[in-house]
């Protein structure tokens, strides 16, 4: 059993804010630290509940934020840009974990809501479903008949991983005060958490179904204010100044066709 876990930053425990998840802020080195503690205690859980591989993918903007000489020895990490591959090696995996994820663009009361770019994309949708990260990222693990077993982030995050993909476990680290601050669990409750939710989820793999919308996708993106959309090409359709959408056989080509 190989489990793969996606690793996003602003949902890790103990990230209260953006001066954690920017490279220029204040408390990015200790952000760095927490996003590598939740894995590595995920990955633990993973193991221990039998699992003989993990991948974590260092998710969050760049993918270039984990700290690997901290990390389990046992995890493998893949960082960079990936092209038009959401998740090098999920293929080779039965499961995933979204690790320290948030809500959509918009949602009230989330911490560090945003959809891929806070500073490009007000709104997203996926085959007309108002969307973020973890509908998209559980559907594109939909094309590869790839389950989501487990998200964690604050309770707008797990609420929104429950209304996309019945039946997955949801590990709430803390609770969203706004788009900068929250009320987070103390560390060692949030640590126990995600080991205590990990090994359920592990230990239901094969009751939760993967991801998978009808065909073909289609992925809309509304941009903010002022920004231009695409000009006309091809494929893509123009829905009004700010909208366009593209339309895939795979969710995760409808998604890299609109970036
Ligand atoms: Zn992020």
């Amino acid at each position: 059993m190989n489990i793969y876990i996606f690793v996003d930053m602003e949902g890790i425990s103990g990230v209260s804010g953006s001066e954690f998840v920017t490279a220029a802020g204040k408390l990015y080195q200790t952000g760095r630290q927490y996003y590598t503690q939740d894995v590595n205690v995920c990955a633990r859980a993973c193991f221990d509940a039998g699992a003989s591989a993990v991948i974590a993918r260092d998710g969050h903007g760049g993918g270039n934020h984990m700290l690997w000489d901290q990390l389990d020895p046992r995890i493998e990490l893949v960082q960079g840009p990936t092209g038009a591959v959401r998740m090098a090696g999920l293929e080779e995996c039965d499961a995933l974990i979204l690790l320290g994820y948030h809500a959509m663009a918009g949602t009230p009361g989330a911490l560090l809501e945003h959809s891929y770019s806070s500073k490009a994309v007000q709104n997203m949708w996926l085959n007309g479903r108002p969307v973020g990260e973890i509908g998209i990222d559980a559907a594109i693990a939909g094309d590869y008949g790839v389950p989501t077993i487990m998200v964690s982030g604050d309770n707008y995050a797990c609420a929104e991983a429950e209304n996309w993909i019945p039946g997955v476990v949801p590990c709430v680290v803390k609770t969203g005060l706004g788009c900068q601050a929250a009320r987070l669990l103390p560390m060692e409750k949030a640590h126990q958490l995600i080991r205590q939710q990990t090994t359920a989820a592990v230990a239901q793999l094969g009751t939760i179904e993967p991801l998978v919308v009808d065909r073909p996708a289609t992925v809309r993106r509304e941009m903010v204010e002022r920004l231009p959309v695409p000009s006309a090409r091809p494929g893509v359709t123009i829905v009004d100044g700010r909208t366009y959408e593209v339309s895939g056989d795979t969710v995760e080509r409808a998604f890299f066709a609109t970036v």
